[in-house]
C-alpha cells in the first residue's frame, strides 16, 4: 500500500463549505492531505506555497472566478487542474477556451467520482514515459519527453497535458481508425460517461493549435491521424 506522504496534497477552492466538507472527508478516508480555499486568489497562494498534486477548482468564486483562477496557476505551475463547473454551459467555457485545465466534473457530482477522476489523473501522471521518445507525423515532431510539438518552421508550440496526451495518442497510433470511446478510454483513462464531446472539443483545440497536422475526422466513428 501507498504511503501517505506519497499520495501528496489535494487542494480544493471552493466558497461552498458543505461541499467542500463533503470532499474533504472522501479524500482523507482515501489517505490524502487536504487543503482549502475559499476564493480563488488564495487558492493561488495555496499553490505556490502548498505545491498540491492536484487542484480541484470551482468556476463560481467570490472576487475572481475559476476560470481567472486557473490562468493565474497556470502561470506558475504544471499541476493538474480539474475544474468544477457547476452547469452544462461552463463546460465549454472551461475546454474551450486556453486555460489549461486537465479535466472537468459537473456539480452535483459523487465524491467516489471525483476521487477515481483525481486517481486517474495521478496515474496518468505517473505513467508518462520518462525516457523521451519523438514521433514524426509529416514534418511535425511530437517529443513526449518535452511535452511539446515542433512545427516545420522551428517553432515549438506546448499544448495543455491533456491536448498533449491526446496528440500523442492520435500520432502513436497513426493510420488506425480510432472510435471516441477509444480515445476516452486510452486519453482520460476512464470511462467518461459517455461525455464523448469532451474528445471533440479537445480535437477542436488541438486544430487551433496544429491547424496543419493531419487529424481526420471519420464520420461516425471518430479519429484517425493520417500516415
Ligand atoms: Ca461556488
Amino acid at each position: 500500500m501507498e504511503a501517505n506522504s506519497a499520495k501528496g496534497t489535494i487542494l480544493l477552492i471552493e466558497d461552498e463549505d458543505e461541499i467542500a466538507d463533503l470532499v474533504q472527508m472522501f479524500f482523507e478516508q482515501e489517505g490524502f492531505r487536504f487543503v482549502r480555499a475559499v476564493d480563488g486568489e488564495a487558492g493561488v497562494e495555496r499553490v505556490r506555497e502548498r505545491e498540491p498534486r492536484v487542484v480541484l477548482l470551482d468556476i463560481g468564486l467570490p472576487g475572481i472566478d475559476g476560470v481567472e483562477a486557473c490562468k493565474r496557476i497556470r502561470a506558475i505551475s504544471d499541476v493538474p487542474v480539474l475544474m468544477l463547473t457547476a452547469r452544462d454551459s461552463e463546460i465549454d467555457k472551461v475546454v474551450g477556451l486556453e486555460i489549461g485545465a486537465d479535466d472537468y466534473i459537473t456539480k452535483p457530482f459523487s465524491p467516489r467520482e471525483l476521487v477515481a477522476r483525481v486517481r486517474a489523473v495521478l496515474r496518468r501522471a505517473e505513467e508518462r514515459p520518462t525516457a523521451p521518445s519523438v514521433v514524426e507525423v509529416d514534418d511535425y515532431v511530437i517529443d513526449s519527453g518535452r511535452r511539446e510539438v515542433r512545427l516545420p518552421d522551428g517553432v515549438v508550440v506546448r499544448p495543455t497535458a491533456r491536448e498533449f496526451d491526446l496528440v500523442w495518442y492520435l500520432a502513436e497510433r497513426r493510420g488506425l481508425v480510432l472510435s471516441r470511446a477509444q480515445i476516452l478510454e486510452g486519453v482520460w483513462g476512464y470511462d467518461y460517461f459517455g461525455e464523448t464531446r469532451t474528445v471533440d472539443v479537445h480535437v477542436r483545440q488541438l486544430r487551433k493549435k496544429l491547424p496543419d497536422v493531419p487529424i481526420e475526422t471519420v464520420w461516425g466513428v471518430g479519429y484517425r491521424m493520417s500516415d
